[in-house]
């Protein structure tokens, strides 16, 4: 049997390169479930539909081949056989793949993909609803946060390194208008499950945040 690491959380928690760390040290996958969505978000986009109109995103969703691959222990995510995996970085596309989550018919489109990863590989997997949906039986269940100041000062960092203009304030925006949408939507909430650990990140710097949660890991660890 595989073993399954579920890590949930905010935007902006350190899930991605926390998860991705644990992963390495375990020799693990390290799946990233947010590029799914905004994958498919970017499909949505490029036909200039609204990702609100879910009439129209549900018509043309068949279309959308999203696609996980691995390139030297890597995730690529590709979409209809290309790789998309750096295009869904903005913030453009954070927007629109937090509306089009909340759309029954796009959960289910990524339900099996995700699951079919987990059930045949050992995984640490990061998301929104992991624990709560995806991978109920995981062995180990982490939900990661920080306050929403702390979480839009790392992510505006991370996009001004990368070159990107924008303000703090936006981003600060950007993470509250996320945590509200991905808190109340009605299908597959973020919400820490009943079973999970919470480790808060505030204050911790990265590697301090990763030995937090690696402490997890191990204590939790079935022998
Ligand atoms: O994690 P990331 O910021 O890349 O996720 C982008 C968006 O995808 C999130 O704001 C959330 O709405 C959605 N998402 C989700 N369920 C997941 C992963 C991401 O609803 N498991």
């Amino acid at each position: 049997m595989s073993i399954n690491i579920a890590i949930d959380g905010p935007a902006g928690a350190g899930k991605s390169t926390i998860a991705r760390e644990v992963a390495k040290k375990l020799g693990f996958i390290y799946v990233d479930t947010g590029a799914l969505y905004r994958a498919t978000a970017l499909f949505v986009l490029q036909r200039n539909i609204d990702p609100y109109d879910s009439d129209r995103v549900n018509a043309v969703l068949p279309m959308a081949d999203v696609e996980l691959r691995y390139v030297g222990g890597e995730q690529m995510v590709y979409l209809c056989g290309e790789n998309v995996s750096r295009v869904i970085r903005t913030p453009e596309v954070s927007k629109a793949a937090s509306s089009i989550s909340a759309n029954p018919k796009v959960r289910e489109m990524l339900f099996d993909l995700q699951q079919d990863i987990a059930y045949s590989n050992n995984v640490v997997m990061d998301g929104r609803d992991i624990a709560t949906v995806i991978l109920p039986d995981a062995q180990i269940k982490i939900f990661l946060t920080a306050t929403a100041e702390e979480r839009a000062a790392r992510r505006y960092n991370e996009l001004t390194e990368k070159g990107m203009k924008v303000s703090y304030e936006d981003v600060l925006e950007d993470v509250k208008a996320r945590d509200y949408q991905d808190e109340h939507r009605a299908i597959a909430p973020l919400k820490q499950a009943a079973d999970a650990v919470l480790v808060d990140t505030t204050g911790k710097n990265l590697q301090e945040a990763t030995d937090l949660v690696l402490a997890v890991v191990s204590e939790n660890m079935p022998l």
